[in-house]
């Protein structure tokens, strides 16, 4: 096999030696690095190496130069089994969704700069804008915010990591997740890029969504694709043209003060 092609490449699927998952983890790291996903010593990365094993980036080291020799291996409980760095900051993000979902085996967290803004603006990637985004991820929440390394961040996440395969952290940055590494990173890519067309899209003034129908035949195929998360129409689920169209009015903020006004005056003719 050729080195420097291995090196390149992430192998799909998640069974592999533990030496092919730590070059995966490197090139991962180069990756997102690549793609401005994450600067300096940002965001990290792990996958389940067997039912008992984490292998992990390490703290405080580039993403991008990371080496095999850095990585670590942890146990489910976050203990650090083998290497000579300490584990992410962001284990224990990891660890609550290796426990809470049996069919994930890797995980990527990065600040993305426009899925990141989204995060840092609270606005969830929930609309139906774009087929393929709805088939991939449904929809994308914000979890609210919390301190990183702290269990007020898994707390944040945890009511979400069930429905999800993709989150923006408020005021921090992304997490996904898939049942092999490719998977993971392709979940990352694919938020971002979702992130910087809805941008677009707010840039021209106009968002057409596609329809409960479109939407439902849509989910309909994410079980074709083998994609694990429930993703449904609702509050969780992405936003169609009919949502909620027969209740929506457009007020100026003239006619909103006339109305509370109004409304106030009401009230104290009533006592
Ligand atoms: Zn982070």
């Amino acid at each position: 096999m050729n080195g420097s092609m291995v090196a390149e490449s992430i192998t799909p699927g998640a069974l592999k030696t533990e030496e092919e998952h730590r070059r995966d983890l490197c090139t991962a790291g180069r990756w997102l690095r690549e793609r401005g996903y994450v600067v300096a010593t940002d965001g990290n990365i792990s996958l389940r190496l067997d039912s008992r094993r984490i292998l992990t980036s390490p703290t405080g080291v580039n993403k991008g130069t990371m080496t095999e020799d850095d990585l670590v291996v942890v146990d489910l409980e976050g203990h650090r089994l083998s290497g000579r760095r300490n584990p992410s900051s962001e284990l224990a993000m990891h660890l609550l969704i290796y426990r809470l979902r049996p069919d994930i085996n890797a995980v990527c967290h990065a600040h993305p700069p426009t899925a990141t803004g989204y995060a840092a603006a609270g606005i969830p990637l929930n609309k139906a804008l774009l087929c393929e985004l709805v088939i991939a991820l449904g929809s994308v929440p914000v979890a609210r915010y919390g301190t990183p390394g702290t269990s007020e961040l898994t707390e944040a996440l945890e009511p979400l990591v069930q429905g999800h395969d993709a989150i923006l952290m408020a005021n921090h940055g992304v997490v996904t997740y898939g049942p092999d590494l490719l998977t993971s990173f392709f979940r990352m890519e694919t938020t971002e890029h979702f992130a910087r067309v809805s941008l677009v899209t707010e840039q021209l003034g106009k968002q057409v969504l596609l329809s409960v129908g479109d939407v439902e035949k849509l989910l309909a195929a994410r079980a074709q694709h083998g994609i694990q998360a429930a993703a449904t129409i609702g509050p969780e689920g992405p936003v169609t043209c009919d949502a909620g169209d027969a209740e929506r009015v457009t007020l100026t903020r003239r006619e909103l003060e006339t109305l509370i006004d109004e409304a106030v005056q009401k009230d104290r003719t009533r006592r």
